[in-house]
C-alpha cells in the first residue's frame, strides 16, 4: 500500500485531543514513561516502553527509508554525539546558541522571550494572569561534558545541541568515499540535547531528543530550485502520515527571524491542542557551515566540479525535524473516543497509519478452554511473528480484546472460531471501521504485508 491510498487517510474531523489524554494512554499502555520515576523524575526527559520504542522505530525506518533509500542521490552517516568541542564554537553554538527567559513577578511562571505574543512583549505582562515580567536574563542551551580522566587535563565539551553538525564534519569523508557528486544529500537521525528554559508539553520540548536530518549540497545556481524540491517532498511526507490533512501548513519566517545567510526559511507546523507549532523547519544554509568549519578546522571543504573544474563551497538545503514531535503529533493526530451507537463506554482508537502501527496484528482464539482453538492460534501467530510484530491475546471476551487492539492502534484482528476448524478460514477485522471479512489462513501473510509495510 502506498502512503496515500490507506483508508485511515480518509476521516472527517475530530475534537483536538489534550495532551493529558495521550500522556494517559502512553503511561497506561507501555508507550512513555517519566524517566527516573522512581526517583521522582527529571522534567522534560522520557523514557519509551514496549509499543512506544516499536512505534519509535516504525517512525524511524519510514523516514530513513523515504529519504536515504529511495533517493540516488542521498546517503546517511551515523555521527557520534560526543565531538571536539571546537565544532560549537564554528557553528556558533557556544556564543549565540541562548533563549532569552522572563519570570512573572506576579504568577510565577517562566517564559521563552521569543515565545510571547506580541503585545505582551510590548506591555511586559505575562500572557497567563497580566503581571509584570521581570527583565530578560540569557541561558546558553548546550549541555556541558568532560572527555579523560585525570583533573586538569580533562577536555571540556559537549553534548550535541543539534545533531546535523555531524553532516558537516562527515561531509568531505562521504564525497571521497561514497562516490557522490553534487548536487546530493546526506542524513541522519540522531539525539540532541537542550538545556531547555521551558521543557514541558510531554515530548513536545524535551531536554534529550531525537532529530532527523538532511543536509543536501548543492551549487549556489541550483538553490532555489533545491530548497522548493524538498520544502515540498518534506510537506507531503507528513501529509502522507496524518488523518487530519487540514492541520499542517507551511509558516513563513519573518525578515527577524531569518539568519542573516538566509535567504527564506519555512516551518511545517502542525495544529494540536498546544497551537500551531513547529514540528520540521527546510532551511537555507547558504555556504554558511562549510565556511565556518573551513575556517575554523583549517581543512578546505570547497568542491570541485569534475568536468567544468569549478571550485566553490558548496551551498546547503537543511530539512531538519523531530523524532519524538512526529511521536507526539501522530499520537495526538491519531487519537479518537468514539461514541458507541448501543450507549455502551466511547471505543478509544488510535488511527495510526498501518505502516507504522506499533502492533500490526492481533491474533485471539474465540475461546481460551477450546484446546484446538488455542493451539491453531497460537500457530498462526507463530508464523505472523516471523513477518511483522504480531500478539497472542486470550485473556477476557473478544469484544475487551478487539477494544484493548484499538487502543494501541492494531490494524488487523484476527480470530479464530470455530469455523477455522472446519475450513481453515479466519475472520480479520478491521480497526477504522471494525468491519469484517472471511479469509483462507494461507492467505493471510500476503493480505497484511500488504496492508501494513511500505512500498
Ligand atoms: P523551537 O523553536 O521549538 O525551540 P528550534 O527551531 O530550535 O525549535 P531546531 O533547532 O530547528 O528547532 O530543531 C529541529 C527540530 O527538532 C524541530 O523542528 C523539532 O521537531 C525538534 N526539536 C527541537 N527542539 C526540541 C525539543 N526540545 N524537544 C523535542 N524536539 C525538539
Amino acid at each position: 500500500m502506498t502512503q496515500t491510498e490507506d483508508k485511515t487517510l480518509s476521516m472527517g474531523d475530530t475534537p483536538l485531543v489534550p495532551i493529558e489524554k495521550i500522556v494517559s494512554l502512553c503511561k497506561r499502555r507501555g508507550f512513555v514513561y517519566p524517566n527516573s520515576e522512581i526517583y521522582g523524575g527529571v522534567s522534560g526527559i522520557y523514557d519509551f516502553g514496549p509499543l512506544g520504542v516499536e512505534l519509535r522505530n516504525n517512525i524511524r525506518r519510514y523516514w530513513w527509508w523515504s529519504m536515504v533509500q529511495t533517493n540516488d542521490n542521498v546517503v546517511g552517516i551515523e555521527g557520534n554525539i560526543i565531538t571536539h568541542p571546537r565544532v560549537w564554537e564554528a557553528s556558533g553554538h557556544v556564543e549565540n546558541f541562548v533563549d532569552r527567559l522572563v519570570d512573572c513577578k506576579n504568577c510565577k511562571r517562566r517564559w521563552r522571550v521569543d515565545h510571547l505574543p506580541a503585545e505582551n512583549l510590548e506591555q511586559n505582562r505575562c500572557p497567563a494572569c497580566g503581571g509584570e515580567l521581570t527583565e530578560p536574563r540569557v541561558f546558553n542551551l548546550m549541555m556541558e561534558t568532560y572527555i579523560g580522566v585525570v583533573e586538569g587535563e580533562r577536555m571540556k565539551t559537549y553534548l550535541r545541541g543539534e545533531a546535523c553538525q555531524n553532516i558537516y564534519l562527515d561531509y568531505d569523508n562521504v564525497l571521497k568515499s561514497s562516490r557522490m557528486q553534487i548536487p546530493f544529500g546526506i542524513c541522519q537521525i540522531g539525539k540532541a540535547f537542550r538545556n531547555e528554559v521551558t521543557p514541558g508539553n510531554f515530548l513536545f520540548r524535551q531536554r534529550e531528543f531525537e532529530q532527523w536530518d538532511l543536509q543536501f549540497f548543492v551549487h549556489p545556481s541550483q538553490m532555489q530550485q533545491w530548497f522548493d524540491y524538498w520544502k515540498e517532498r518534506r510537506f507531503e511526507w507528513y501529509q502522507g502520515i496524518i488523518n487530519h490533512k487540514d492541520r499542517i501548513h507551511f509558516r513563513a519566517h519573518g525578515s527577524d527571524e531569518l539568519a542573516h545567510y538566509a535567504k527564506q526559511a519555512f516551518d511545517i507546523e502542525y495544529k494540536s491542542i498546544l497551537g500551531w507549532q513547529e514540528w520540521e523547519g527546510i532551511h537555507w544554509r547558504q555556504d554558511w557551515d562549510l565556511s565556518r568549519h573551513s575556517q575554523f578546522s583549517g581543512q578546505d571543504l570547497s568542491y570541485t566540479d569534475p568536468e567544468t573544474k569549478e571550485k566553490y563551497i558548496p551551498w546547503i538545503v537543511e530539512t531538519s525535524g523531530g523524532v519524538d514531535r512526529t511521536f507526539l503529533n501522530l499520537l495526538l493526530d491519531a487519537y479518537e473516543e468514539e461514541p458507541d451507537p448501543s450507549g455502551k463506554e466511547p471505543r478509544t482508537v488510535l488511527r495510526l497509519h498501518p505502516m507504522l502501527a506499533p502492533v500490526k496484528v492481533a491474533v485471539l482464539p474465540l475461546q481460551k478452554n477450546k484446546e484446538e482453538l488455542v493451539s491453531t492460534a497460537k500457530s498462526i501467530h507463530k508464523r505472523l511473528q516471523r513477518l511483522m510484530v504480531s500478539q497472542y491475546d486470550d485473556v477476557a471476551n473478544i469484544g475487551r480484546r478487539y477494544r484493548r487492539q484499538d487502543e494501541i492502534g492494531t490494524p488487523y484482528c484476527v480470530t479464530v472460531d470455530f469455523q477455522t476448524l472446519e475450513d481453515s478460514t479466519v475472520t480479520v477485522r478491521e480497526r477504522d471501521g471494525m468491519t469484517q471479512i472471511r479469509l483462507a489462513i494461507e492467505e493471510l501473510p500476503a493480505y497484511l504485508l500488504e496492508r501494513v509495510t511500505w512500498q
